[in-house]
């Protein structure tokens, strides 16, 4: 059983606009992270999928009834941090208050305990692994910001690319969920969604994912953003790299998820470490 998560947030928050979109601006922007969750949520039901959904903080305090009604389909909450900064900009104290925030103001409108944590962009990196201890202190159980490839933004080479034990700097462990990549002819391919499943050809990503679960034997993580199914969704000028990240294939996003989830087998990442033998709760 593979993990199907979502990272709940606007299209507004994503770092790679965030050179043009400044914090101070998102209160004043168009907010569609709603209708396109709720477009999210239709989909997987059709396919009787239940997933884990990252919100972030920002988006729960907005919209707490999202929150909710994503908790009433039967679907994991999970928390991607309050405001989507990268977490190696940040310092250890600004990370502990944002994340308290997030998880309080996730578990206050649940009504139980929020297990798992992705930062923004991925950004557990060698330069934040102090970000475990935090998160161990303040009761998460597992993470899934590791990307074990090479990137411009984020990444963590070399790290183990199946469910693991991560070791923070204080020799505590916590449960870590990689994000997936693929190997062809030596060269890791990222498989696990987000701008790599709608830049890819479709029959690449499959072809990675089937090589993860079935030559590698283990569950792979897929990953999804509510804007990536909105292609009417307000432009952002922002030129090259940006913006082909952004919006390569936006019209495309919903139909290639509904083939990924007829091909797959997919849970939430809670019960995918559980049936690992990784998690208890
Ligand atoms: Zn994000």
């Amino acid at each position: 059983m593979n993990a199907f998560t979502v990272d709940v947030e606007d299209y507004f928050h994503v770092a790679a606009l965030s050179s043009v979109v400044s914090r101070d601006s998102w209160s004043t922007r168009e907010s569609r992270v709603e209708a396109n969750t709720e477009r999210l949520l239709g989909v997987l039901a059709e396919r009787g999928v239940r997933g884990t959904f990252f919100v972030l903080g920002w988006v729960a305090e907005r919209s707490p009834s999202l929150v909710r009604r994503i908790a009433a389909a039967g679907h994991e909450i999970a928390c991607h941090g309050y405001a989507h900064q990268l977490v190696y900009r940040q310092q250890l104290r600004e990370f502990r208050q944002e994340s308290v925030r997030a998880k309080s103001c996730l578990e206050d409108l649940i009504g139980e305990a929020v297990l798992g944590y992705r930062a923004a962009s991925f950004s557990l990196t060698r330069d934040s692994l102090w970000a475990l201890d935090v998160l161990i202190d303040l009761g998460f159980r597992y993470d899934s910001s590791v990307f074990p490839i090479h990137h411009d933004i984020y990444g963590l080479p070399g790290a183990a690319p199946e469910p693991n034990q991560l070791r923070a700097p204080s020799g505590r462990t916590l449960v870590e969920f990689p994000m997936s990549a693929a190997r062809f002819l030596g060269v890791p391919v990222p498989v696990s969604g987000g701008g790599y499943f709608r830049i890819l050809p479709y029959w690449l990503t499959r072809a990675g994912l089937r090589q993860i679960n079935r030559q590698r034997n283990r569950p792979f993580t897929f990953y999804v953003h509510p804007w990536e199914l909105d292609p009417g969704q307000p432009r952002v000028k922002v030129g090259g790299l940006a913006r082909f990240r952004h919006y390569t294939n936006l019209a495309r996003c919903e139909s290639r998820l509904r083939r990924i989830l007829s091909e797959f087998k997919f849970t939430s990442m809670r019960e995918a470490l559980r049936l690992q033998g990784l998690l208890t709760a």
